[in-house]
């Protein structure tokens, strides 16, 4: 990559991170705006950036530029992570992930200080990852609780972009998500843990999303007494649609499979997210960004629902197969001569 191109993507690195700074400081000072810029603009926009440029998104996410400044500025142990170690770590991720999300009903959506001190929590994490592993093993590809969800709706990216971060490639983890065409939660089935994680994605994370969007926000200290509802519901559904999957198996092929399942995934997390952000959820106010049902009508969640299952089954079923990776693999150390 040439100079200016990178100055161009530190500059866009440096940007991002400051918008998450910015909304960082607003969830404990104007938790109001700090809760809406996260759950209601920047989570229910990820999904889909993730589904179409994967690697823009690995490129600038603010988490990213965290765990990777130590290694950007040379202070970083870069110990290797073993195949095995790397499924010990995909499986924390996709833990945390089903550990996390469910808080939300019962303190993160309607707490900014909790929220705060979630993401200090997580980008605490993420450095200490950067600081002793090698580029984005330990955390953008490690125990991150966001790259299972890259993974499983990442593997039909419209483009392959340029890595911005890992100058030169150290190859850190193999295989490497951001270099592998068409990565899912299954590529490489190396190791138990690699398998349970990826399975448990594929088959299981459109139920776990059908029933978290079945459970409303608990506000103080109603949020406690309602632990089991708010954990009950997405994990069952996890079991339902696991248990779909297993089944369904030996009757269909793998890719298609595991595409049809993440297509599933991502236009259902749609079907209630749309709608609700702007006032057609059936909890008053819950996961509401502006109330436009008086400007829309009624006909707006049928049409946006149509819209987002259309499109998204197309898109990572119904298209043709691309060999594209999320990113261009940048040169290797061993040929480049770098430590
Ligand atoms: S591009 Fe190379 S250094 Fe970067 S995450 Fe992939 S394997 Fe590791």
């Amino acid at each position: 990559m040439t100079d200016s191109k990178k100055n161009l993507w530190r500059a866009l690195q440096g940007l991002v991170w400051l918008l998450g700074v910015g909304i960082l400081v607003a969830l404990f000072w104007w938790p109001t705006i700090g809760l809406h810029a996260l759950w209601n603009v920047l989570i229910p926009a990820a999904p889909l950036l993730v589904a179409i440029a994967p690697g823009l998104w690995r490129n600038i996410c603010p988490m990213a530029s965290t765990a990777l400044v130590l290694r950007h500025t040379g202070h970083s142990a870069r110990k290797p992570v073993t195949t095995e170690l790397q499924g010990h770590l995909l499986l924390i991720g996709v833990i945390l992930l089903f550990a996390i999300v469910p808080l939300r009903h019962i303190l993160l959506d309607l707490n900014g200080p909790a929220t705060g001190f979630t993401l200090m929590g997580a980008a605490l994490l993420a450095i200490l990852m950067g600081s002793r592993f090698e580029w984005k093993s330990g955390w953008c590809s490690g125990i991150c609780p966001v790259h299972p969800v890259e993974r499983l709706y990442g593997s039909s990216s419209v483009v392959s972009l340029p890595n911005a971060h890992c100058h030169p490639c150290e190859q850190c983890v193999v295989p490497c998500a951001d270099s592998t065409p068409r990565v899912d939660p299954l590529t490489a089935k190396k190791g138990r843990s690699r398998i349970i994680a990826g399975t448990i994605m594929a088959g299981g994370f459109a139920g776990f999303i059908w029933g978290w969007f079945q459970v409303p926000d608990y506000a103080g200290s109603a949020g406690l007494s309602h632990l089991g509802e708010a954990y009950a519901w997405p994990l069952g559904g996890t079991l339902v649609t696991l248990v779909a999957y297993l089944a369904l198996r030996p009757f269909v092929s793998p890719i298609l499979l595991r595409r049809s399942f993440a297509a599933a995934a991502i236009a259902c997390y749609y079907w209630y997210r749309l709608p609700w952000l702007f006032g057609y959820g059936p909890f008053p106010g819950d996961g509401m960004l502006v109330d436009l049902t008086a400007t829309l009508g009624p006909w707006f969640p049928a049409i946006s629902r149509s819209v987002t299952t259309l499109f998204f089954t197309w898109w990572l079923v119904g298209r043709r197969e691309t060999n594209r990776s999320w990113l261009t693999r940048p040169e290797l150390a061993k040929a480049t001569g770098s430590d």
